[in-house]
């Protein structure tokens, strides 16, 4: 009989954080309940990420460590899912011998089958996709099947906000990704599906959504001979009850067509803010990674944006140390970075992946070192880019969604806290998402932004190596800079017994954190157009709609006063109403 005892770790982008959130809702159908010690679970699940090598190994560190943990849990199942399963198949079995299953995330939907029959048969299983070259396309695309059934308010980066997949895939092949070969092709959902879950979500309390594709700009799906795209699916679900912000992340340059321009214009709740990578400033480089579009494409992109979306934030991705890549191509990137004044950008070292054009074509040329260096001075101009866009708010009036208590609050720090100043500011522990910081330590993730952040935690039971909220994986040289904690100067610290790193997502932020009658905290929300802003107030606000004064900025965040009116209630110590 096993314990029922689920431990899930997960690395990689925001998908992979929604997959988890499925089978995790799935397995708790089943009676499972989760739990953030390793070592007191039956069943131990790793939903894993091939975009970089580094994050494929750290999945094999973890497994090393439990290589002898059935020898005290005879009843254990260890499945290794997601990405590298399906890239990596049966080779799993090879270096981690002990591991029971292996889910394609084409398969998740089968993991409660899948575990049950590894419990009770001890035979080791497979269960994945169709290659790419294995069938039609639309046999591939049958054997990736859809999977967003049941979701887990509980297993979500706040209660007030959730993701909301609307393609699955990839088609675009560039020639150093992984992700059509891990993926699938590329197929849009229903735009009932969406609204309808959506609809749902909204009635579980969340406020904001973030709307999940690979290429999110190139949604497009016919029903009964009516073609809807991107522009449409956003009409189709602005007006939704209750869903207060709608995001969508991550675009691709050469999709971005002036009809979603225009109804991000036209509708007030879309985010002002674009996620859409260049990956490189050199044509001659963007060719050969088979982009599809040239730096002056780009920059029409960037001038239709600003037209249409004057006060829309852009931010981007770039590879640097691609195969060949110049010292005078590399210059280009450092260029478009300055000329575009992007409002964050997620920098990769290249890291060459078997089953990719590239790996195939060109060697991985480029030593570490230069790589690294590279890394580093992109990050360095793109810092200053954001001290001098963020600073360009102090005096402003802004209106920021209230995520809840910054994480500073949330590990009971003080602002003498050694750490607190390298720490994210990232509001509620996700359940297992932590931000990471890059190898540099100059970054760390940026739980909204981006496509694929990725950091590595063993916090909480739900254990996100977490990259976006654009999700990038800082261990391997992915570096932003979106977030870093603030010193305020509080003068109320949280009790830090409510408010520790292992309650599993016990913070039902529904309600504070630090209960009903609690005065303020610093409190962390996001602008419309994704600016982090750290601010003084009552942690009822979560989950509202807040109007802050800015007053001050680091390069990462915003920090504010909460624009009050007071009232006079007896002794009640004033929550801010707001103007
Ligand atoms: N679909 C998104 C797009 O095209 O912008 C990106 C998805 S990918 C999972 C996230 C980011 O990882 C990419 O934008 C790219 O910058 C980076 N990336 C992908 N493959 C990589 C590789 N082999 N080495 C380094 N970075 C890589
Ligand atoms: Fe697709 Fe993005 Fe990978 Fe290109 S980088 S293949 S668009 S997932």
């Amino acid at each position: 009989m096993h314990n029922g005892k689920l431990f899930i770790e997960t690395v990689g982008c925001q998908m992979n954080v929604l997959d988890s959130e499925l089978v995790v809702a799935a397995l708790r159908n089943q009676g499972y309940s989760l739990t953030d010690q390793i070592g007191e679970a039956d069943t131990i699940l790793f939903n894993t990420c091939s975009v970089r090598e580094h994050a494929e190994q750290k999945i094999y560190s973890s497994l090393g460590r439990i290589k002898y943990s059935k020898r005290n849990r005879p009843e254990q199942v260890i499945g290794v899912i997601g990405c590298m399963a399906q890239k990596d198949q049966e080779k799993i079995f090879q270096r981690a011998p002990h591991v029971d299953i292996i889910v394609g995330t084409g398969q998740l939907g089968e993991i409660p089958r899948l575990v049950d029959e590894a419990r009770a048969t001890r035979k080791r299983t497979v269960a994945v996709s169709l290659d790419r070259k294995e069938g039609s396309r639309s046999e591939v695309a049958q054997s990736f099947e859809s999977y967003d059934p049941l979701r887990d308010p509980e297993m979500r980066p706040s209660p007030w906000q959730a993701y909301t997949r609307i393609m699955f895939g990839c088609d675009k092949f560039c020639t150093y990704c992984v992700v059509p070969m891990t993926r699938g092709p590329e197929q849009s959902r229903p735009v009932a599906d969406i609204v309808r879950e959506v609809q749902s979500l909204a009635n579980q309390g969340v406020r904001e959504v973030t709307l999940l594709g690979q290429t999110v700009n190139s949604y497009k799906h016919t029903a009964d001979g009516k073609l809807s795209r991107m522009s449409d699916l956003l009409v189709a679900i602005h007006d939704t009850p209750g869903i207060q912000r709608i995001k969508f992340v991550t675009n691709f340059p050469k999709d971005m067509g002036d009809d979603l321009l225009q109804a991000m214009r036209d509708l007030p709740k879309v985010a002002r803010y674009l996620h859409v990578p260049l990956q490189h400033g050199c044509n001659e480089v963007l060719k050969r990674m088979k982009r599809g579009y040239t730096v002056e494409d780009y920059r029409d992109m960037m001038h239709r944006i600003r037209e249409t979306l004057p006060d829309c934030a852009v931010s981007s991705d770039y590879i640097v140390g691609f195969c060949g890549e110049t010292e005078e191509a590399f210059q280009k990137s450092v260029e478009t970075v300055r000329e575009f004044r992007f409002k964050n950008s997620f920098i990769f070292k290249y890291s060459s992946r078997p089953g990719t054009k590239a790996d195939e074509m060109w060697k991985d040329d480029i030593p570490e070192d230069v790589k690294r260096r590279r890394n580093n001075e992109l990050l360095e101009v793109q810092n200053q880019i954001c001290e001098e866009t963020n600073a360009e708010f102090i005096g402003r009036r802004v209106e920021v969604l209230v995520e809840g208590p910054s994480k500073w609050t949330n590990k009971g720090m003080t602002r003498n806290d050694g750490r607190a100043a390298e720490d994210a500011n990232l509001a509620y522990p996700m359940p297992g998402v932590v931000g990471g910081v890059s190898d540099k330590g100059q970054g760390t993730s940026d739980k909204g932004g981006g496509a694929e952040q990725l950091a590595f935690t063993h916090l909480l039971p739900f254990t996100t190596h977490h990259s976006h909220d654009h999700d990038h994986d800082h261990d391997d040289g992915g570096s932003c800079n979106t977030d870093a904690i603030v010193p305020l100067d509080l003068s109320l610290n949280p009790q830090p017994s409510t408010l520790h790193d292992s309650a599993p997502l016990a913070l039902d932020a529904r309600t504070s954190p630090l209960g009903p009658s609690a005065g303020p905290i610093q409190l962390v929300g996001r602008t419309t157009c994704d600016r982090i802003v750290v601010f003084e107030g009552n942690p009822r606000l979560a989950g509202t709609l807040a109007h802050i004064e800015v007053t001050d900025c680091t390069q990462t965040t915003l920090l504010g006063e909460i624009v009050t009116q007071q009232i006079q209630h007896g002794s009640f110590p004033g929550l801010p109403i707001l103007a």
